[in-house]
Parts: C-alpha cells; sequence; structure tokens
C-alpha cells in the first residue's frame, strides 16, 4: 500500500509518512531516509508487547545493528531518573554522533526519547514512530521535547527536530477507546483553526471511521504551522487553542483528568464563550460541542471559573497583566485576544454558564 508523505519546511527538512503497514517497512523507510547507522528503539512495556519485535524484525532485515531500551509505561516515566537512565543506556551502547533515536510509542515516549537524543553528546538523530493518535496528529511532529519536574509538567526540555516521522495508522486498532478520544480532542482542535473539509470529518462521523484523511489532514496543517515558526514565537501558538483551560482543567484535577479531555472542555469553553460575548461569525458553540461528544469526550467540568482562572494565571504563559488567548470567530477562522489576566474569570464564566 502507498502512503502519504507529507515534508516539514525547516533549515534541516523532514518528511512525515502516513499510512498502513508502516512499521513493518520500518527498516527500509529509514534506510532511505537516514542511510546506515546503529538503531536505538525506545518504547514503553505495553507498546513493546504489541510492536517491538515487528520493527526490530524489520530494521534486521534492512541491515541495522539496534539496541532497544523498554521502560513502564505511563506519563510517572517522564521524569528525569528515566531520561538519565536513557542517555546512560545510550553511552552503554556506545552510541556515536552518527547514531539513531527511534521514538516507538506515543506522547511520553516522544517527549522522552527526543529529549534524550536532543541532549545525548549535544544531539543525535531521532525517527519518531507514533503509535496513539494523539502522538501522530500532534506531539511527534514539530521538535517539542520535555520531561516533567515535581515543580509542573514539561518543566525540562528542548527543541530538537526529528528526522522522519513514520506514522502507520495500523497502530490505532489497538488503541483503547479512551486514547483514540484523547487523539480526537488535538484533532477537532485543528479541525475548527482549519475548518472545512477537517472539521466535517470530526462533525458527522468520527476519528474511528476517518482515521486516515484525519491524521493526513492534520499533520499537513501542524507541518505547515511549523515551518512558518519553529520555536512557536508567532503562529504556532495558535495550537494553543482550548489549552489555556485545558491547562488548568488538568491542573486542577491533580492530572488525572487525559490532557485531550481536559483540551476537549477548553475547546467547548472557549467556543461557547466567544459565542455568548457576540466575538463570532457564525455560530460555532453547537457544532464544537458536537464533534466533541460524537468522539467520546466531556463539554463540561465541575471546577468552577475561579478556580481554573487561579490555575491557569499561575501557568509559565502569563505575561505581565495580559494573557494571550486563542479565540475562534468561525470554524476555520480563530485569532489572538489579549486579554487581562482580571477578566480571565469571567471570560471563562461566560463559557462555564452557557454550557449548564
Ligand atoms: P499520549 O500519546 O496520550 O501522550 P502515552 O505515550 O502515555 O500518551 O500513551 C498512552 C497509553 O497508550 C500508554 O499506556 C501506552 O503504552 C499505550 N499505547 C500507545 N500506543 C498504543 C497502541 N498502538 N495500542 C495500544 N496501546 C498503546
Ligand atoms: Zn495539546
Amino acid at each position: 500500500m502507498e502512503h502519504r508523505v507529507i515534508p516539514v519546511h525547516l533549515r534541516e527538512s523532514y518528511n512525515v509518512l502516513i499510512g498502513g503497514g508502516l512499521l513493518a517497512k520500518s527498516g527500509s523507510l529509514i534506510r532511505v531516509a537516514l542511510g546506515d547507522c546503529r538503531l536505538a528503539v525506545v518504547t514503553d512495556r505495553n507498546v513493546a508487547g504489541l510492536y517491538l519485535d515487528g520493527v526490530l524484525t524489520s530494521l534486521r532485515e534492512a541491515g541495522y545493528d539496534t539496541c532497544s531500551f523498554v521502560f513502564p509505561a505511563g506519563e510517572q516515566s517522564k521524569r528525569m531518573d528515566t531520561l538519565s537512565n536513557l542517555l546512560e543506556f545510550f553511552a552503554e551502547e556506545r552510541l556515536t554522533r552518527t547514531d539513531c533515536v527511534l521514538a516507538l510509542g506515543g506522547g511520553v515516549t516522544g517527549d522522552l526519547a527526543g529529549f534524550a537524543a536532543g541532549c545525548y553528546l549535544r544531539g543525535i538523530r531521532y525517527v519518531q514512530l507514533p503509535t496513539t493518535l494523539l502522538a501522530a496528529v500532534d506531539s511527534s511532529i514539530g521538535g517539542k521535547t520535555a520531561v516533567d519536574l515535581p515543580q509542573g509538567k514539561n518543566l525540562a526540555g528542548l527543541f530538537h527536530q526529528p528526522s522522519l516521522v513514520l506514522c502507520d495508522i495500523d497502530c490505532f486498532h489497538t488503541l483503547p477507546a479512551e486514547e483514540l478520544s484523547n487523539g480526537a480532542a488535538e484533532a477537532i482542535k485543528t479541525g475548527i483553526l482549519e475548518g472545512e473539509p477537517l472539521f466535517s470529518l470530526l462533525e458527522t462521523g468520527n476519528v474511528r471511521e476517518h482515521i486516515e484523511p484525519i491524521v493526513a489532514q492534520c499533520v499537513r496543517y501542524k507541518a505547515n504551522i511549523v515551518g512558518q515558526d519553529e520555536t512557536e514565537t508567532g503562529p504556532r501558538k495558535l495550537l494553543n487553542l482550548g489549552h489555556t483551560a485545558g491547562h488548568a482543567i488538568e491542573k486542577c484535577s491533580g492530572f488525572s483528568i487525559p490532557h485531550g479531555y481536559a483540551v476537549a472542555i477548553g475547546l467547548a469553553i472557549i467556543a461557547r464563550a466567544a459565542e455568548t460575548l457576540g466575538a463570532v461569525d457564525e455560530p460555532i458553540a453547537a457544532r464544537t460541542e458536537s464533534a466533541l461528544v460524537r468522539n467520546g469526550l466531556p463539554i463540561t467540568t465541575k471546577f468552577s471559573p475561579e478556580a481554573l482562572a487561579n490555575a491557569a494565571l499561575s501557568d509559565k504563559k502569563r505575561t505581565g497583566g495580559q494573557i494571550t488567548l486563542v479565540v475562534p470567530r468561525a470554524i476555520g477562522a480563530c485569532y489572538f485576544l489579549e486579554l487581562p489576566t482580571a477578566q480571565l474569570e469571567n471570560f471563562f464564566r461566560a463559557g462555564m454558564e452557557a454550557g449548564k
């Protein structure tokens, strides 16, 4: 089966390949893009059980010398001591400047392995093999890497672009429904930013039915934005749509609400707030809610507007007395709104009372 190729244009450009059966062909695809080197596969225990043997077989068939590092699944592995173990593993394996790391897994694996690749020997190459929908449509592209600190999520990290992203859509068959919904939230976010035809696919169907075109359109949108703004000083900030409230909800829940679910509620709040405050060109709240609900996502929260505003304002994104929000005026048209921090609570309230 053929696959789609979406380029990310940067100083060192790379391709995102999307299609079925890519993991089984990963060895030859990596050889074309990277040539010969040693490959260190990094993956969590769940993904290792499902896909590691297949990937290692393909790599060996393509003539690669490999080693692999498997860590316990879950966000609690995305921290400094795992990073440190991983760096020591690379050193034990005597990886050199020309070798390469393969991040096989979801966002946790990509963030951790990408960070390790970015600082080992001051930076070696890595390839992303996203196996969750969230990683495929969002975190595997654009080179953001990080681990969490006890003081907060993603506090230590760096920008380090992958050399190749292989997005095998067959992997999503083994994803639990909750993980698929988690990724759908980022796809719906992209749909609100980009508009049609992506939004309609998510509004009238759900991600499982249209997985390939949805992933391809999300990747194309993100690749384009990252190509314009690698380090998030300008338009890349649009990708924070729904994330101010979303991060606040994650924080208030002690991170028991998954990222995508929190972003879903954040998208619903911002759409309703924009509509209630009369700042839209067309009705957007009902359409946003229906896309979210159709994909198994929540649209309301039990936390108060005050609690969310307090959590959001202790966030790193605050600058002085203003906070920058991304607000939709139509499906496919969002803008930056500079809001005085004192008004954030009322803004959230406008989007939360309308949801009752
Ligand atoms: P995310 O991608 O949502 O940021 P993780 O990397 O922690 O988060 O992945 C979420 C969970 O899904 C983890 O427990 C991981 O082991 C599991 N997982 C990842 N890919 C697959 C897959 N293709 N099939 C089944 N489970 C998977
Ligand atoms: Zn996100």
